[in-house]
């Protein structure tokens, strides 16, 4: 039986990753749930799968959750506060952690899983594009077993040899080849992107997920981190992972060798299947998803990236090839900027445009602490925000 914590276990993730679980009752049992600020679906949850703990970020949350529980037979501990979050993700109970807090909250809770060697499912790949050489650096260090749950990282993972830690020369591969579907807008006209709204840029064709990765999806950030996570996940240089456009979503990423064999991974755009192979790698277990009927695929195509409809995915490429905390600055922006998108406070092409200035104003430096990478983090989101509010003040005196 494995203990496992739930890092954002309200989210699309966390969601998914409880419906797998409770497949499987003989195999998992729920050691600690956490969520922001969702009362309801925490108390849901809780009643459910009756952890020992249950972490809520807002001391006022984690007071309701403490009065509703109160009133019923469910023994989980309520406790509240970023400590927690790391104190149960380091929990001796604890064998397997799913990191899916979105954003750079997720970063020290994974860590402090990381730091007790733990088994760390990770979706949350703004840690790894915030600190990826520290982040890496500490899996080796502390023993733990990092096993990705982004559906591209994952299929890589499917796809490549048991021994690709040795080098992906040494494997004999020749690149990483990221399927990328190219999110709501891939066919939009340019000059209607401007007035995307919020609830279009969420309305994902092929996948069902959290609104920040959802916008992600819309710009292609999504894509860009997800290739900076590749080259820190499989120690890849930038030029040996390549962005493949592909619509449907049934080809979840490739592996191309030397020898000129591609190998890929497919299945329904079904976030269960890499969560299900993730918890129980090496081993296989049932996720509830169908299986992928292949008489019933219409036609699967893979085209390239149009870089000039999606300036993040550029911008991504090019903090990636900078180094340091260029890709910290990134992330930091990118998180103000696709919330103030979802807040209705800029555009949804002011996003790429906030981000790039952002870039070319703020200076990055090694990442050689996590300290420095905190700080830049920090200093990146007040600029962004000041930059923001800025640009509000002076559109509304040209409007006044
Ligand atoms: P989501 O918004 O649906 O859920 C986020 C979870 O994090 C919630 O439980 C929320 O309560 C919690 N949370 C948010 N802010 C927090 C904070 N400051 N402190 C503590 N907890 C906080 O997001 P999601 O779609 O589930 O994505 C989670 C992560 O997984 C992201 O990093 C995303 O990029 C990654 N991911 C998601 C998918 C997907 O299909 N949804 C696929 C690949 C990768
Ligand atoms: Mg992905």
């Amino acid at each position: 039986m494995k203990g496992v914590t739930i890092l954002g276990s309200t989210g699309s993730i966390g969601v998914n990753t409880l419906d797998v679980i409770a497949r499987h009752p003989d195999l998992y049992k729920v050691d600690a749930l956490t969520a922001n600020t969702q009362v309801e679906r925490l108390y849901d949850q809780c009643l459910r799968f009756n952890p020992r703990y249950a972490v809520m970020l807002a001391e006022q949350s984690a007071e309701q959750l403490r009065e509703k529980l109160n009133k019923t037979e469910c023994t989980t501990t309520v406790l509240q506060g970023e400590a927690s979050l790391a104190e149960v993700a380091a929990h001796a109970d604890t064998d397997t952690v799913m990191a899916a807090i979105v954003g750079a909250a997720g970063l020290l809770p994974t860590l402090a899983a990381v730091k007790q060697g733990k088994k760390v499912l990770l979706a949350n790949k703004e840690a790894l594009v915030m600190s990826g050489h520290i982040f890496m650096q500490a899996v080796q260090d502390y023993g733990a077993e990092l096993l990705p749950i982004d559906s591209e990282h994952n299929a890589v993972f499917q796809c490549m040899p048991s021994r690709y830690a040795q080098g992906l020369e040494k494997s004999g591969i020749k690149k990483i080849l990221l399927t990328a579907s190219g999110g709501p807008f891939r066919g939009t006209p340019l000059d209607l992107l401007e007035g995307m709204t919020p609830a279009q840029a969420c309305a994902h064709p092929n996948w069902d997920m959290g609104r920040k990765i959802s916008v992600d999806s819309a710009t292609m950030m999504n894509k860009g981190l997800e290739v900076i996570e590749a080259c820190w996940l499989f120690a890849a240089a930038l030029e040996q992972v390549q962005v493949v456009m592909h619509p449907q979503s049934i080809v979840h990423s490739m592996v191309e060798y030397v020898d000129g064999s591609i190998l890929a991974q497919l299945g329904q755009p079904d976030m269960r299947t890499p969560i299900a192979h993730a918890l129980a790698w090496p081993e296989r277990i049932h996720s509830g998803v169908a299986s992928l009927n292949l008489f019933e695929l219409d036609k699967l195509e893979f085209k390239q990236p149009d870089l000039q409809r999606f300036p993040c995915l550029k911008m991504a490429y090019d903090a990636m090839r900078a180094g340091g905390t260029q890709t910290t600055i990134l992330n930091a922006a990118n998180e103000i900027a696709v919330a103030a998108f979802l807040d209705n406070k800029i555009k949804f092409t002011d996003i790429a445009l906030v981000i790039e200035k952002v870039l070319s104003e703020l200076s990055y430096r090694d990442a050689t602490s996590l300290e420095i990478i905190l700080e830049d983090d920090k200093h990146a989101r007040l600029f962004t925000q000041e930059l923001l509010a800025a640009s509000m003040s002076a559109h509304n005196k040209a409007g006044s």
